[in-house]
C-alpha cells in the first residue's frame, strides 16, 4: 500500500474516526446515554421512511381494486371504499368489497321513457 492510497483511505475513514472519537469521548464523560439516545433517534429517522414505504405499499395492495366498469366494461383501478367516476364513460361508481358497483342502483337511473306519439305538425 503506497502512501497515497493510505492517505486516501484515511480521508474516507476520517468521519468515522471522528464519530468513534466523539462517542468514546462522550462515553468517558459519562454521557453514554446521550450517544445511545442519539443513535436511537438516528435509527428511527432511518427506519421511519422504510416502515412508511412498506406500510403504504401494504395499504395500497389491500386497497387497490382492479375491476371492470359495470356500465361500459372498461377496466381500471380504484381505491377501496371510495367513490369514483369511470374514466371512460363517467358513470359514478362505488368501490365496495373489491368490486365496482354503480352508485345508483340499476333501474332507478333510467328515466322512464315516455313515448311521445309522433304527430305531424301539419295538423
Ligand atoms: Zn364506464
Amino acid at each position: 500500500m503506497s502512501f497515497k492510497t493510505f492517505q486516501l483511505n484515511l480521508y474516507y475513514l476520517r468521519p468515522w474516526l471522528t464519530f468513534i472519537l466523539i462517542v468514546w469521548l462522550l462515553g468517558s464523560l459519562g454521557l453514554g446515554w446521550l450517544v445511545n439516545s442519539l443513535l436511537i433517534i438516528v435509527g428511527l429517522l432511518l427506519l421511519a421512511p422504510v416502515v412508511a414505504f412498506f406500510g403504504f405499499r401494504w395499504w395500497l395492495q389491500s386497497n387497490l381494486v382492479s375491476d371492470r366498469c359495470p356500465v361500459c366494461k372498461y377496466e381500471f383501478t380504484g381505491l377501496n371504499q371510495t367513490q369514483i367516476n369511470c374514466p371512460n364513460c363517467g358513470e359514478a361508481l362505488l368501490v365496495q368489497k373489491h368490486r365496482f358497483q354503480r352508485l345508483t342502483p340499476e333501474g332507478t337511473i333510467d328515466v322512464t321513457a315516455v313515448e311521445i306519439p309522433t304527430q305531424s305538425a301539419e295538423d
